[in-house]
């Protein structure tokens, strides 16, 4: 049995506990992790002993090599998705069926309607997302691969970083290298920000702001490998290390530690969130601390689980998150440090291993 019908055998053991005879699975990532088809434009009807990829013609050779043996609707042009679908679905007049609201448009979810009037809809959300909240060993090893290639990426770049280098070069330079090593592109825009730019948690890098303007630069920045993605955050000191750096620093690393410390299976999601926002808070930077401290790493760079404030969730094994804590001072500057980590069945592992200490590397 293949890992990709187990999802899909997974899956129904949840539609079965709420009751849904079927389940149109729409998100793009969703669709990718329960059949192993990595194009775009389709959508995957689960049932309780068949499943069907509704899909388009461009993606017929590639279908054959990815999802070999995968019933398919293949929509030929003349018609859209939404469109084929209603056609298609419509014509196995089903009793319900769940839908994923978090994707699916209201245009699409009103042609269904339309076509279906006897089937009874039912809205869900997160049940695919929940599965992949756990990795499998396959995943795992991609998301290694996607942390190794970022960090070769990034000693490359660090070596060539030079003083008046724009924030932009750095970014760039830090795409193409993650491209060399084998990666298929960054896991999402990188993000450098020199001194005050860098208390931008999402800064876009500009021409104009160049390494060495002040005396430190944050980057974060990840790979995506195959599929699966990394993401990391260091800061840079590019002048001299001012106390203000070396102290704020300090403050988040310490917090980024503990709850590295912390995390294990049954360890409760905002628990987690909470003992790194004590320790910054303890140092008065309570209010300077605006995003939750990590979320999951996998198919997509954002998904769950999330250490945020309003989780209630507990971690298990299998799950990868990142860890990263942040100091944000509007005139000054940001400090945020971020890893990839691993929960295992008796703790975690930490899998991203730039180093973290504050030298100073281009005075
Ligand atoms: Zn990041
Ligand atoms: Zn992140």
């Amino acid at each position: 049995m293949s890992i990709f019908a187990i999802r899909r055998d997974n899956l129904r053991r949840l539609l079965a506990e709420k009751e849904l005879p079927a389940l149109l699975v729409t998100d793009e990532h969703n669709v990718t992790y329960l059949t192993g088809f990595t194009g775009d434009s389709s959508y995957l009807l689960v049932l309780p002993r068949r499943e069907l990829l509704i899909t388009d013609r461009r993606y017929e050779t590639q279908l054959a090599e990815e999802c070999p043996g995968l019933e398919l609707a293949i929509r030929g042009p003349g018609t859209s998705l939404p469109d084929f679908t209603a056609e298609t679905v419509g014509k196995l007049e089903l009793p319900g069926l769940g839908i994923e609201a978090d994707t699916l448009t209201v245009a699409a979810y009103d042609k269904f309607r339309e076509a279906m009037k006897a089937t009874r809809f039912a809205s869900t959300s997160g049940l695919v997302e929940k599965l992949r909240e756990n990795k499998d060993p396959g995943e795992i090893e991609e998301i290694r691969h996607a942390v190794r290639i970022a960090e070769r990426a990034f000693a490359v770049t660090r070596a060539s970083l030079r003083l008046g280098r724009s924030e932009k070069e750095v970014a760039d330079e830090l795409e193409y290298q993650i491209r060399l090593f084998g990666g298929t592109c960054g896991a999402f825009p990188s993000i450098v920000g020199v001194g005050s730019r860098a208390a931008l948690p999402h800064g876009r890098p500009i021409r104009e702001s160049k390494i060495g303007d002040q005396d430190f630069v944050l980057i974060d920045w990840g790979a995506r490998g195959r599929l699966y993605h990394s993401d990391l955050t260091r800061v840079l000191v590019t002048g001299k290390l001012s106390p203000q750096l070396h102290t704020v620093y300090g403050v988040v690393l310490a917090a980024q530690g503990a709850a590295i410390a912390a995390i294990r299976p049954g360890a409760v999601l905002k628990e987690i969130d909470a003992i790194a926002r004590k320790v910054i808070e303890a140092a008065g930077h309570g209010e300077h601390f605006g995003h939750s401290l990590g979320h999951g790493i996998g198919l997509a760079v954002h998904e769950q689980p999330r250490l945020a404030p309003d989780q209630e969730g507990q971690l298990a094994p299998g799950m990868v998150v990142t860890v990263e804590p942040g100091i944000y001072l509007p005139d000054w500057g940001g400090v945020r440090i971020e890893d990839d980590v691993l929960v295992t069945p008796d703790g975690c592992e930490v899998l991203t291993s730039v180093p973290k200490e504050l030298d100073e590397c281009l005075v």
